[in-house]
């Protein structure tokens, strides 16, 4: 479904991916890792067409994401992908149901709809609670939780996820990793996952490690 090949990025004299190639499967959960500045943020930006390679090409399907202008790109983010960074990057200024309604009233769905979306969401999640809140009001898990709803709201074909339970407590983000991956495998969305906690990428089918700009191993747990 995803495929990544020779991917290259320089930032400045800084070699952040060294020629890194891999592909997704569709429906499969991956977890890339590493440790800091390894370069997987930024490999992780690359496939999700957030950030384009100097060199290589990154296919989603049919599409090639590496050659889409910027407001292409976008809207392929819009249409096919959801993504849940480390801070949830909510807005402030939103309740809870408002932020998780976002992408839908994007996407041209009415109001009332969006929000009963909205609604199932942040109930499957566990935090049906805290629709009426706003960030300020939460918790660090809660907002995170919200986070992860509003970028599955739109029923996208892939998650990419950044640290999703970094900021969390071990508890907690054990409980949200859980919850994001048993709803992306309840609706058949492929996750692409970066963390640098083994426990983390324990819970996924496949791990993809990075060093250095470059893979380390493909290592395939049954
Ligand atoms: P990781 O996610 O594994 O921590 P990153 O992909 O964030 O690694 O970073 C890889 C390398 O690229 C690091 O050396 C980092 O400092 C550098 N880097 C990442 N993003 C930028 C940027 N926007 N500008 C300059 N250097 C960057
Ligand atoms: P992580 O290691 O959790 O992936 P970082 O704190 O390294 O995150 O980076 C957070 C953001 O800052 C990312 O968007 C990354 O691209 C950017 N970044 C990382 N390193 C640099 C750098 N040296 N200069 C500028 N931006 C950077």
């Amino acid at each position: 479904m995803l495929r990544a090949y020779d991917l290259v990025k320089w930032f400045g004299e800084t070699p952040a991916l060294r020629g890194v190639s891999f592909s997704v499967a569709a429906g499969e959960t991956v977890a890339i890792t590493g440790p800091s500045g390894s370069g997987k943020s930024t490999l992780l930006q690359c496939v999700a067409g957030i950030m384009t390679p100097d060199v290589g090409e990154v296919w989603y399907e049919e599409t090639p994401v590496h050659a889409l202008s910027e407001t292409r790109r976008a809207l392929l983010r819009r249409e096919h992908f959801g993504v849940v960074f480390q801070f949830g990057q909510l807005l402030e200024e939103l309740t809870a149901e408002e932020n998780v309604a976002l992408p839908l009233l994007l996407a041209g769905r009415a109001r009332e709809e969006a929000l009963t979306a909205a609604r199932q969401w942040l109930a499957r999640l566990d935090v049906a609670d805290c629709a009426r809140q706003r960030p300020g009001q939460m918790s660090a898990g809660q907002m995170q939780r919200v986070a992860v709803a509003r970028a599955l709201v739109t029923s996208p074909k892939v998650l990419f996820a950044d640290e999703p339970t970094g900021a969390l407590d071990s508890y907690e983000g054990a409980l949200v990793l859980r919850i994001l991956l048993s709803a992306a495998r309840t609706h058949g969305t492929t996750v692409v996952l970066v963390t640098h906690d083994p426990r983390v990428a324990a819970h996924a089918d496949r791990e993809i490690a990075v060093r250095d700009g470059q893979l380390e191993a493909a290592m395939v747990r049954a």
